[in-house]
């Protein structure tokens, strides 16, 4: 799994599968139940851990397909799949002059991962333009819901134990160079806030109500602390980066010495934003 994560962290899958299209789907989902195995979905795998022991069960890419995103410039409507990378939704919705995702410009992975996530930031999250997503339950059974049933909220969703395969999103008509400019100007801003070449998953903590996990990190001085290869990122404190060679375990102790420093000096429990396989 090193090789289908941002951490490039990540022993064996005792199953791999990449379906491109829902059919292939349907009949993985059947296969592996038929063998009681269980089943991970995987994106981009820029949000994820994934133990070095591998995983017990059939992982499945959604990034062999659905890839398709059809831009509707007179209403605004996008369609967009779950393979699709978030970045190319963003960077073509830029280019039609249609405003609503271009604060998410810099966030990597998939569209799906990305709605599962709620993926997002200070200039707004995914699910802020939602209006419809269509899913599969793992008995193969397809399901749509609105953006209400969703559940957007803080890095989480609805989605649940169902895969998402595609959604709608309404965008709002505005200049393309105008939007242009902010896009770069947030991948700027993300360039000097976050390292973004290094091998990471992203925020590891959540940020705790009213409170920013990176600063509180930062502010207890364990910018640079270092188990094995995993390492605080010196240039943003809530990002732990393989600086080369790092185990899952290294990752999971060090985020376990920065949990117990957070929790004796300021008795604050850090929540995981990443996910662990
Ligand atoms: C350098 C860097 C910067 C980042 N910056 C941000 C940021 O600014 N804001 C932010 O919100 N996140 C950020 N992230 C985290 C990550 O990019 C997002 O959470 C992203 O949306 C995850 O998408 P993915 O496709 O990689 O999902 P994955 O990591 O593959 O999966 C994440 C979760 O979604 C599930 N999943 C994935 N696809 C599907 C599907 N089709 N159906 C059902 N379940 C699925 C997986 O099972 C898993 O539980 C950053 C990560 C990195 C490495």
């Amino acid at each position: 799994m090193s090789r289908h994560t941002s951490f490039r962290i990540g022993g064996n899958a005792r199953f791999f599968a990449q379906p491109s299209n829902d059919d292939e789907l349907r009949l993985a989902l059947d296969f592996f139940a038929s063998k009681g195995e269980k089943i991970y979905m995987l994106g981009g795998g820029t949000n994820l851990l994934v133990r070095d022991e591998g995983v017990d069960g059939a992982v499945i890419s959604m990034r062999g397909g659905w890839k398709d995103i059809q831009i509707d410039r007179d209403d605004g409507t996008v369609k967009v799949g779950a393979g699709a990378a978030l970045s190319a939704l963003v960077k073509h919705t830029v280019e039609a002059g249609l405003a609503g995702l271009e604060g998410l410009a810099g966030i990597p992975g998939t569209v799906g991962g990305a709605l599962v996530m709620n993926a997002g930031g200070k200039y707004g999250n995914i699910g802020d333009v939602v209006t419809s997503v269509r899913m599969m339950d793992k008995s193969g059974k397809v399901i749509e819901f609105s953006a209400a049933q969703m559940k957007f909220a803080y890095r989480s969703s609805a989605v649940g134990d169902r895969i998402v395969l595609d959604a709608k999103l309404k965008l709002t008509a505005k200049g393309a160079d105008e939007l242009k400019r902010t896009m770069h100007r947030v991948l700027e801003e993300k360039r000097t806030s976050q390292p973004l070449s290094a091998h990471s998953a992203g925020c590891v903590f959540r940020n705790p109500e009213g409170q920013s996990a990176g600063a509180l990190i930062d502010k207890l001085g364990l910018k640079g602390m270092r188990v094995g290869g995993a390492m605080v990122s010196p240039i943003h404190a809530n990002f732990i980066v393989n600086a080369g060679g790092a185990t899952a375990a290294d990752v999971i102790e060090l985020i376990e010495r920065i949990r117990e420093k957070v929790r004796s000096q300021t008795g604050i429990e850090l929540e995981l934003e990443i996910k662990i396989w």
